[in-house]
């Protein structure tokens, strides 16, 4: 098939990528220069296992191409795909402008029929409202498709090239004809392609988005139940998760969820239910939990040294999660603000994202080479992403290295039996 992807941001180059994988001739378009040309020059603009490998590979192969003009990229394809950003905006709804802007361009540059698949996260009617503002804008017909993404950074190509499911809204079956034949490869071990109509279609996304963010503000709470009555939050997690119809997924307490997608879509499907009279209380809840838990680690630290002025933190991982160098709304760029505004020196280290958070974080936070020099002469350490490698650190090395031999770990990738027999005093987060 011939395919335009609007957007090569973590989304759209992995589809752009994996679509070309399975054989299919595809053009990424993007407006911005820089990411293109690097593009062009072979070089991947974000961080993800396994990305450079499938776009070089693709790119040598002549299946994928990338533009920043989207004309071309109109004219030469059947299919095109919508994945820029709907971040936002200040009422806590999706920001559409973006999406919006992509359908007008669209529509003038068509040249025949075209199938627009909504691949970005949007709000109930926008496959409607895609549709109307193609429409108004040429006589060629266009079917508008409504195809959210599940993938996880970090792990974002295995996700897309093998599915849980995928997720069709078309009420036209020659559109539904087209999709299915697109996505079959991608379903072979059996998994679903689900075909509803539009709406259904744009809701379940946010509906898993915001059952996932739920479980993270529940554990989070428990964890603080934890903390107050001196129950042990693993402990409580394990004999949940052992439960076949809770399972294990989504059940770790932290430092509150961050990243593109959580904060931004459990704000939109609120204001979706408020917007159409149908109020989820428990959707707005998991949004308060997690702006709180937020605030819980700093206290804390600030308590356990007795005042932050003057003191130096160490922080691992600045990340929203591991394996990305993704950092929007990243719970330590939050902490990291935090200690700063009280007074301490923070020295940090993230294996692929200090780049991004540099640019973000003030001039005066500290950018170590590896993740022990962080720690020379630090008053505590505070583990704010769990990259793999942070997991098992030689731990005399570590206490050699600090001032004082504390560690707050924000993801509880640590045992606090062990830390303790090398003779740190440790804060988990629920942990005895
Ligand atoms: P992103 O910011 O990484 O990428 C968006 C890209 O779109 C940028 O490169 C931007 O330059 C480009 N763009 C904006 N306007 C354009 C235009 N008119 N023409 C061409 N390019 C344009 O965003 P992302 O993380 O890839 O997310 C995209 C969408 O996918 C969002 O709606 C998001 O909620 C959703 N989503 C994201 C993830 C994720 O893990 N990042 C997962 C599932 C769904």
């Amino acid at each position: 098939m011939k395919i335009g992807v609007v957007g090569t941001g973590y989304v759209g180059l992995v589809a752009a990528a994996c679509f070309a994988e399975n054989g299919n001739s595809v053009i990424g378009v993007d407006i911005d220069e820089a990411k293109i040309k690097a593009l062009l020059e072979g070089r991947i603009p974000i961080y993800e296992p396994g990305l450079a490998e499938i776009v070089v590979a693709n790119v040598a192969e002549g299946r994928l191409r990338f533009t920043t003009d989207i004309t071309t990229a109109v004219r030469e394809s059947d299919v095109l795909f919508i994945a820029v950003g709907t971040p936002q905006d200040e009422d806590g709804s999706a920001d559409l402008q973006y999406v919006v802007k992509v359908a007008e361009q669209i529509a003038d540059a068509m040249n025949g029929p075209k199938i627009v698949v909504n691949k970005s996260t949007v709000p109930v009617g926008t496959a409607a409202k895609v549709k109307a503002t193609i429409e108004g804008r040429t006589t060629h017909p266009v079917s508008v498709v409504s195809n959210p993404e599940f993938l996880k950074e970090g792990a974002a190509i295995d996700d897309f090239l093998k599915p849980d499911r995928v997720v069709i809204g078309t009420s036209d079956p020659a559109t539904e004809a087209v999709m299915r034949e697109l996505y079959e490869p991608f379903v072979r071990s059996g998994k679903p392609i689900l075909c509803m109509d539009n709406v259904s279609a744009e809701l379940t996304k946010y509906a898993s988005n915001a059952m996932l963010a739920l479980r993270i503000s529940f554990m989070n709470e428990m964890a603080n139940l934890c903390d107050a009555t001196g129950a042990d939050v693993e402990s409580v997690r394990k004999g949940m998760a052992s439960d076949s119809r809770i399972g294990a997924a989504f059940l770790y307490p932290g430092l509150g969820y961050g990243g593109s997608c959580f904060p931004k879509d459990v704000k939109a499907i609120e204001h979706t239910s408020r917007e159409f009279k149908a109020p989820m209380e428990i959707v707005a809840a998991v949004e308060r939990v997690n702006a709180r838990q937020k605030t819980v680690m700093l206290p804390r630290i600030e308590a356990k040294l007795g005042g932050l002025a003057g003191k130096k933190i160490a922080v691992w991982g600045v990340a929203f999660k591991p394996r990305t160098d993704d950092i929007r709304e990243a719970p330590a760029l939050f902490l990291i603000e935090g200690l700063l505004a009280k007074g301490a020196t923070v020295s940090a280290y993230d294996p692929k994202a200090m780049d991004h958070a540099k640019r973000t974080l003030p001039a005066s936070v500290q950018w170590a080479k590896n993740a022990y020099e962080a720690l020379e002469g630090a008053d505590a350490l505070l583990l704010a992403t769990e990259w793999n490698e942070f997991r098992e650190p030689d731990f005399a090395k570590v206490k050699s290295l600090m001032k004082q031999a504390l560690i707050f770990d924000g993801r509880n990738i640590y045992n606090p039996k062990t830390v303790k027999a090398h003779g740190f005093d440790y804060v988990g987060v629920g942990r005895r």
